[in-house]
């Protein structure tokens, strides 16, 4: 047996900061739900790079598409215009039922993208007097890691020591409907929310919450802008978590899955009342919206509109749900989610999420702790009813070991 594991780990570590403390895995291969490590052992892989794996490792009609595009062309700027741009924004828009399309490359970008155009369309349409827009968001929100996203994050970690911060955001407990009418006055531009906070645990909000949030925004003439980054493109069973109430938000923030896991994609999407504000030279990104990433984010979006991975990720969805819902009380306290997404909090009295995510890796699973004693599992949505039994017995095994 060869050990290749022990000496990448190292040399990964002697020459990266030390911004993430990645499981002691170094995958070299994947396909589908599956990885293989440099030692050749194989894992089931129940993160799905933080859900921008929506459709599965290498899923051929991505491949394809990359690869057709790389012998064509990859790269012009905004500067110019190429062959798979228009498309691309006219197929996103629909997709999204919006008029128009902005697209960026990572989802802090996309964020900040829909930050400004808020504040904008506040000055401009609203009437907000200028430098005085505010941005009602939620505690525990997870939105990015730049300096004007994490301004406004009540996670320590994410926080602390990368002051000063951008003003200009109100922060409410998320879920409370009366908190956020309260937050809300004439200078409030938009709320940014994620209609299942990911990071924070995979928190549902209670039901009726999206809903009551919309009508406020309607009422109060702010913006709703759903940052579903996460939980967006198929993996709550629906293409949009706002789907599961019939909520439009103003506003959707995609990234992650839209790139399909092969580069990184990132857009807003709204209507010509609000995107219509930008001007030419007001923002900008030299990737965002390239050849390489269009023609990929298409054929992500013909994916979609097959309806095939929001259909699996609710069946299949349902069976992760039963099996977890069978061991709370048994090594687990809760289990929350909607469709491919769960987390599971673990007795804090058995171990950390960390030992947890260290033992499942053992038993062959790949899942990733968030906050203490939380596990997240997002498994690609081609995963079948047979791995997710694996995954749930290796869980099973784990709790019962501990
Ligand atoms: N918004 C949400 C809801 C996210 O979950 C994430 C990433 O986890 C982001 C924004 C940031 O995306 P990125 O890491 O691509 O900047």
């Amino acid at each position: 047996v060869t050990n290749r594991t022990a000496p990448a780990v190292a040399e990964a570590e002697r020459w990266t900061a030390h911004n993430y403390h990645p499981l002691p895995v170094v995958i070299a291969e994947a396909e589908g739900a599956w990885v293989t490590d440099v030692d050749g052992r194989r894992y089931l892989d129940c993160l799905a790079g933080y859900s921008a794996l929506n459709f599965g490792h290498r899923h051929p009609a991505l491949v394809a598409a990359a690869r057709e595009q790389l012998d064509r062309v990859t790269l012009t700027s905004r500067a110019f215009l190429h062959d798979q741009f228009g498309p691309f924004c006219h197929e996103l828009a629909q997709l999204c039922g919006k008029d128009l399309v902005l697209p960026m490359n990572t989802g802090a970008e996309a964020v900040e993208t829909a930050i400004k155009v808020s504040r904008k369309w506040g000055y401009k349409v609203k009437g907000v007097p200028d430098g005085r827009a505010t941005i009602v968001v939620a505690d525990g929100n997870f939105h990015g890691r730049t300096t004007t996203i994490v301004s406004f994050s009540t996670d320590p970690e994410a926080r602390a020591d990368f002051g000063p911060y951008t003003p200009g955001f109100r922060v409410v407990p998320y879920g409370d409907l009366d908190a956020m009418a309260a937050a809300i006055d004439d200078t409030t531009v938009a709320v940014l929310l994620e209609p299942i906070q990911g990071e924070a645990g995979v928190l549902v909000p209670p039901a009726g919450y999206l809903t009551g949030v919309r009508a406020l925004c309607t009422e109060r003439g702010v913006l709703f802008v759903a940052d579903e980054i996460q939980s967006g493109l198929g993996r709550t069973g629906d293409t949009f978590a706002c789907d599961h109430e019939g909520v439009v938000p103003d506003m959707y923030v995609l990234g992650k899955a839209l790139g399909g896991g092969i580069v990184p994609v990132s857009a807003v999407a709204a209507g010509s009342d609000v995107l219509g504000v930008l001007r030419p030279g007001e923002h900008g990104s030299t990737f965002g919206g390239n050849p390489l990433a269009c023609a990929v984010a298409r054929a992500v979006i013909a994916l979609l509109n097959t309806g095939e991975p929001q259909a699996r990720a609710k069946e299949v969805g349902a069976h992760l749900h039963s099996r977890l819902a069978d061991l709370v009380g048994h090594g687990l306290t809760a289990v929350r989610g909607r469709g491919l997404w769960a987390g599971v909090d673990i007795d804090p009295a058995l171990m950390t999420g960390r030992a947890a995510s260290e033992r499942l890796m053992a038993r062959g699973v790949l899942a990733k702790d968030t906050h203490g004693s939380t596990l997240r599992l997002a498994p690609p949505l081609v995963v079948t009813v047979d791995e997710i039994d694996a995954a749930a017995d290796a869980i099973t095994e784990v709790l019962k070991n501990s």
